[in-house]
Protein backbone atom coordinates (compact mmCIF):
# COMPACT_ATOMS: atom_id res chain seq x y z
CA UNK A 1 0.00 0.00 0.00
CA UNK A 2 1.21 3.34 -1.07
CA UNK A 3 1.81 6.33 2.06
CA UNK A 4 0.38 9.47 0.18
CA UNK A 5 0.54 12.79 1.47
CA UNK A 6 -0.27 14.05 4.73
CA UNK A 7 -4.01 14.91 5.34
CA UNK A 8 -3.68 15.75 9.29
CA UNK A 9 -0.83 16.23 12.19
CA UNK A 10 -2.18 16.63 15.76
CA UNK A 11 -0.29 16.60 19.03
CA UNK A 12 1.07 13.21 18.74
CA UNK A 13 0.32 11.89 15.62
CA UNK A 14 0.10 12.06 12.09
CA UNK A 15 -2.45 11.00 9.17
CA UNK A 16 -1.04 10.73 5.84
CA UNK A 17 -3.50 9.04 2.71
CA UNK A 18 -3.29 6.00 0.81
CA UNK A 19 -4.13 4.57 -2.55
CA UNK A 20 -7.36 3.24 -0.85
CA UNK A 21 -9.89 5.58 0.25
CA UNK A 22 -11.12 4.55 3.09
CA UNK A 23 -8.03 3.74 4.53
CA UNK A 24 -5.28 5.96 5.95
CA UNK A 25 -1.95 5.66 7.40
CA UNK A 26 -1.34 6.62 11.35
CA UNK A 27 2.31 7.67 12.37
CA UNK A 28 2.95 7.71 16.39
CA UNK A 29 5.19 10.76 16.88
CA UNK A 30 7.50 10.83 20.11
CA UNK A 31 6.17 14.67 20.76
CA UNK A 32 4.84 15.02 24.34
CA UNK A 33 2.21 17.85 25.35
CA UNK A 34 0.15 18.92 28.10
CA UNK A 35 -1.87 21.60 29.74
CA UNK A 36 -3.47 22.47 26.09
CA UNK A 37 0.25 22.35 24.38
CA UNK A 38 1.64 24.86 26.97
CA UNK A 39 4.41 22.05 28.12
CA UNK A 40 5.80 20.36 24.83
CA UNK A 41 8.77 18.16 24.52
CA UNK A 42 10.26 15.21 22.17
CA UNK A 43 10.93 12.11 24.02
CA UNK A 44 12.68 9.81 21.90
CA UNK A 45 10.85 6.11 21.94
CA UNK A 46 7.73 7.13 22.81
CA UNK A 47 6.06 6.73 19.40
CA UNK A 48 7.35 3.34 19.16
CA UNK A 49 5.63 2.42 22.78
CA UNK A 50 2.54 3.74 22.21
CA UNK A 51 1.83 2.19 18.89
CA UNK A 52 2.86 -1.00 20.42
CA UNK A 53 0.87 -0.90 23.24
CA UNK A 54 -2.66 0.79 21.27
CA UNK A 55 -2.26 -2.33 18.98
CA UNK A 56 -2.38 -5.07 21.47
CA UNK A 57 -5.12 -3.22 23.61
CA UNK A 58 -7.28 -2.24 19.79
CA UNK A 59 -6.93 -6.17 19.17
CA UNK A 60 -7.75 -7.11 22.05
CA UNK A 61 -10.98 -4.98 21.71
CA UNK A 62 -11.59 -6.67 18.76
CA UNK A 63 -11.42 -9.93 20.04
CA UNK A 64 -14.33 -9.26 22.60
CA UNK A 65 -16.54 -7.68 19.64
CA UNK A 66 -15.51 -3.51 19.99
CA UNK A 67 -15.20 -2.42 16.06
CA UNK A 68 -12.58 0.20 15.91
CA UNK A 69 -10.57 1.49 12.87
CA UNK A 70 -7.50 -0.63 13.46
CA UNK A 71 -6.56 -2.72 10.29
CA UNK A 72 -2.55 -4.04 11.23
CA UNK A 73 0.32 -2.23 12.38
CA UNK A 74 2.76 -1.51 9.59
CA UNK A 75 5.71 -0.72 11.32
CA UNK A 76 7.62 0.44 14.33
CA UNK A 77 5.76 3.42 14.38
CA UNK A 78 3.10 3.18 11.70
CA UNK A 79 -0.47 1.68 11.13
CA UNK A 80 -3.21 1.31 9.35
CA UNK A 81 -6.59 2.45 10.05
CA UNK A 82 -9.91 3.32 8.74
CA UNK A 83 -10.86 6.58 8.14
CA UNK A 84 -13.63 7.65 9.98
CA UNK A 85 -14.84 11.25 10.79
CA UNK A 86 -14.10 11.48 13.81
CA UNK A 87 -17.35 12.62 16.87
CA UNK A 88 -15.78 15.29 18.44
CA UNK A 89 -16.28 14.63 21.66
CA UNK A 90 -13.52 13.14 24.12
CA UNK A 91 -15.15 10.47 26.44
CA UNK A 92 -13.35 10.06 30.01
CA UNK A 93 -14.03 7.46 32.09
CA UNK A 94 -13.15 7.61 35.28
CA UNK A 95 -12.66 4.62 37.89
CA UNK A 96 -10.65 6.88 40.87
CA UNK A 97 -10.79 10.42 41.03
CA UNK A 98 -7.47 12.00 39.87
CA UNK A 99 -6.47 15.13 37.36
CA UNK A 100 -9.09 17.25 36.53
CA UNK A 101 -12.16 15.82 37.84
CA UNK A 102 -10.11 16.65 41.68
CA UNK A 103 -9.27 20.67 41.15
CA UNK A 104 -12.58 21.13 38.78
CA UNK A 105 -15.29 19.78 42.59
CA UNK A 106 -12.99 19.40 45.06
CA UNK A 107 -12.90 15.68 45.41
CA UNK A 108 -10.14 13.94 47.27
CA UNK A 109 -7.26 12.82 45.30
CA UNK A 110 -7.44 8.50 44.90
CA UNK A 111 -11.43 8.55 46.30
CA UNK A 112 -12.17 5.05 44.45
CA UNK A 113 -15.51 5.52 42.65
CA UNK A 114 -18.59 3.44 43.55
CA UNK A 115 -19.37 2.70 39.96
CA UNK A 116 -17.39 4.52 36.62
CA UNK A 117 -17.98 7.91 35.76
CA UNK A 118 -18.52 9.11 32.30
CA UNK A 119 -18.01 12.92 31.30
CA UNK A 120 -17.87 14.78 27.85
CA UNK A 121 -15.49 17.21 26.64
CA UNK A 122 -15.53 19.15 23.56
CA UNK A 123 -12.41 17.74 21.04
CA UNK A 124 -11.29 22.12 20.70
CA UNK A 125 -7.89 22.93 21.87
CA UNK A 126 -8.80 26.43 21.27
CA UNK A 127 -11.58 26.16 23.71
CA UNK A 128 -9.19 23.97 26.42
CA UNK A 129 -11.16 21.09 25.79
CA UNK A 130 -14.29 22.05 27.65
CA UNK A 131 -16.46 19.88 29.76
CA UNK A 132 -19.99 19.27 27.94
CA UNK A 133 -23.19 17.27 29.05
CA UNK A 134 -25.35 15.02 27.13
CA UNK A 135 -28.01 17.57 26.28
CA UNK A 136 -24.93 19.61 24.55
CA UNK A 137 -24.52 17.00 22.58
CA UNK A 138 -27.71 16.51 21.42
CA UNK A 139 -28.55 20.25 21.36
CA UNK A 140 -25.66 21.27 18.48
CA UNK A 141 -25.87 18.07 17.07
CA UNK A 142 -21.92 16.48 17.75
CA UNK A 143 -23.87 12.91 17.92
CA UNK A 144 -27.12 11.82 18.07
CA UNK A 145 -29.26 9.77 20.88
CA UNK A 146 -28.49 6.86 18.75
CA UNK A 147 -24.74 6.98 18.26
CA UNK A 148 -24.82 8.19 22.30
CA UNK A 149 -26.14 5.35 23.28
CA UNK A 150 -24.18 2.80 21.51
CA UNK A 151 -20.75 4.65 22.53
CA UNK A 152 -21.75 4.52 26.26
CA UNK A 153 -22.87 0.70 26.24
CA UNK A 154 -18.96 0.30 24.33
CA UNK A 155 -17.60 2.34 26.83
CA UNK A 156 -18.49 -0.22 29.95
CA UNK A 157 -17.86 -3.01 28.11
CA UNK A 158 -14.69 -1.22 27.03
CA UNK A 159 -13.51 -0.46 30.66
CA UNK A 160 -14.62 -3.82 31.97
CA UNK A 161 -12.41 -5.37 29.57
CA UNK A 162 -9.69 -3.27 30.02
CA UNK A 163 -9.91 -2.99 33.81
CA UNK A 164 -9.08 -6.65 34.00
CA UNK A 165 -6.72 -6.91 31.55
CA UNK A 166 -4.54 -4.09 33.52
CA UNK A 167 -5.39 -5.53 36.85
CA UNK A 168 -4.12 -8.79 35.55
CA UNK A 169 -0.77 -7.32 35.29
CA UNK A 170 -0.47 -5.48 38.60
CA UNK A 171 -1.89 -2.28 37.40
CA UNK A 172 -4.79 0.24 38.07
CA UNK A 173 -7.07 1.79 35.50
CA UNK A 174 -7.05 5.15 37.26
CA UNK A 175 -8.85 6.57 34.35
CA UNK A 176 -8.89 7.32 30.50
CA UNK A 177 -10.03 9.06 27.31
CA UNK A 178 -11.69 7.29 24.32
CA UNK A 179 -12.53 9.03 20.70
CA UNK A 180 -14.99 7.23 18.51
CA UNK A 181 -15.75 7.95 14.66
CA UNK A 182 -18.18 7.27 11.94
CA UNK A 183 -17.63 5.15 8.78
CA UNK A 184 -20.36 4.20 6.34
CA UNK A 185 -20.97 0.73 6.09
CA UNK A 186 -23.20 -0.23 2.96
CA UNK A 187 -26.22 2.12 3.38
CA UNK A 188 -25.58 3.47 7.18
CA UNK A 189 -23.22 5.56 9.39
CA UNK A 190 -21.52 2.64 12.04
CA UNK A 191 -19.93 3.98 14.96
CA UNK A 192 -16.58 2.70 15.68
CA UNK A 193 -13.76 3.16 18.70
CA UNK A 194 -10.67 5.29 17.12
CA UNK A 195 -7.54 7.07 17.96
CA UNK A 196 -5.31 5.22 20.56
CA UNK A 197 -5.20 3.44 23.56
CA UNK A 198 -2.14 4.11 25.68
CA UNK A 199 -0.18 5.63 28.72
CA UNK A 200 -0.27 8.54 26.94
CA UNK A 201 -4.41 8.53 26.95
CA UNK A 202 -4.90 6.80 29.87
CA UNK A 203 -3.63 7.02 34.00
CA UNK A 204 -1.97 3.93 34.64
CA UNK A 205 -0.93 3.20 38.44
CA UNK A 206 1.17 0.34 39.92
CA UNK A 207 -1.37 -2.21 41.81
CA UNK A 208 0.57 -2.11 44.82
CA UNK A 209 2.92 1.15 44.92
CA UNK A 210 0.50 3.35 43.48
CA UNK A 211 3.91 4.39 41.20
CA UNK A 212 2.48 6.38 37.47
CA UNK A 213 2.80 4.94 34.65
CA UNK A 214 1.46 7.01 32.38
CA UNK A 215 1.58 10.43 31.11
CA UNK A 216 1.09 12.10 34.47
CA UNK A 217 5.55 11.51 34.40
CA UNK A 218 5.95 14.19 31.65
CA UNK A 219 2.42 16.14 33.32
CA UNK A 220 4.44 16.70 37.05
CA UNK A 221 7.66 16.09 36.23
CA UNK A 222 7.75 12.97 37.98
CA UNK A 223 10.92 11.73 36.23
CA UNK A 224 11.68 9.33 32.96
CA UNK A 225 8.34 8.79 31.28
CA UNK A 226 10.37 5.73 28.74
CA UNK A 227 10.76 3.44 31.43
CA UNK A 228 7.33 3.43 32.48
CA UNK A 229 5.62 3.11 29.75
CA UNK A 230 8.47 -0.04 28.51
CA UNK A 231 6.87 -1.35 32.23
CA UNK A 232 3.48 -1.37 30.85
CA UNK A 233 4.58 -2.54 27.44
CA UNK A 234 6.38 -5.90 29.38
CA UNK A 235 3.98 -6.08 31.87
CA UNK A 236 1.19 -6.63 29.22
CA UNK A 237 3.85 -9.51 27.17
CA UNK A 238 4.43 -6.85 23.97
CA UNK A 239 8.02 -7.09 25.00
CA UNK A 240 9.99 -9.86 26.37
CA UNK A 241 10.40 -9.73 30.95
CA UNK A 242 13.71 -10.22 30.41
CA UNK A 243 14.48 -7.56 27.80
CA UNK A 244 16.45 -4.82 28.77
CA UNK A 245 16.00 -3.20 25.70
CA UNK A 246 14.45 0.51 25.33
CA UNK A 247 12.03 1.53 22.65
CA UNK A 248 14.99 3.91 21.14
CA UNK A 249 17.03 0.54 21.22
CA UNK A 250 13.84 -1.34 19.54
CA UNK A 251 13.57 1.13 16.51
CA UNK A 252 17.15 0.78 15.94
CA UNK A 253 16.87 -3.56 15.91
CA UNK A 254 13.94 -3.00 13.82
CA UNK A 255 15.73 -1.22 10.94
CA UNK A 256 18.95 -3.54 11.38
CA UNK A 257 16.25 -6.52 10.88
CA UNK A 258 14.63 -4.65 7.85
CA UNK A 259 18.02 -4.07 6.12
CA UNK A 260 18.97 -7.72 6.52
P1 LIG B 1 -8.05 14.76 33.14
O1 LIG B 1 -9.43 15.27 32.76
O2 LIG B 1 -7.98 14.33 34.57
O3 LIG B 1 -6.97 15.70 32.76
O4 LIG B 1 -7.81 13.45 32.24
C1 LIG B 1 -8.59 12.30 32.41
C2 LIG B 1 -8.01 11.18 31.56
O5 LIG B 1 -8.24 11.45 30.17
C3 LIG B 1 -6.49 10.98 31.69
O6 LIG B 1 -6.22 9.60 31.58
C4 LIG B 1 -5.91 11.71 30.51
O7 LIG B 1 -4.72 11.08 30.08
C5 LIG B 1 -7.01 11.57 29.47
N1 LIG B 1 -7.13 12.76 28.63
C6 LIG B 1 -7.97 13.80 28.77
N2 LIG B 1 -7.80 14.72 27.80
C7 LIG B 1 -6.81 14.26 27.03
C8 LIG B 1 -6.17 14.77 25.86
O8 LIG B 1 -6.50 15.82 25.31
N3 LIG B 1 -5.15 14.01 25.36
C9 LIG B 1 -4.77 12.82 25.93
N4 LIG B 1 -3.75 12.14 25.38
N5 LIG B 1 -5.37 12.31 27.02
C10 LIG B 1 -6.38 13.02 27.57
Amino acid sequence: MKKGKKIYEGKAKIIYATSDKNLVIQYFKDDATAFNNQKKSIIEGKGVLNNRISEHILNNLSQIGIKNHLVKRLNMREQIIRLVEIIPIEFIVRNIATGSITKRLGIEDGTVLNQPLLEFCLKNDKLGDPIISEEHILAFNWATKKELKKVKKMILRINDFMIGMFRGVGIKLVDFKLEFGRIKLNDHNEVILADEISPDTCRLWDLITDKKLDKDRFRKDLGDLIPAYTEVAKRLGILHEQSNLSAVNITKLSSIKKRK
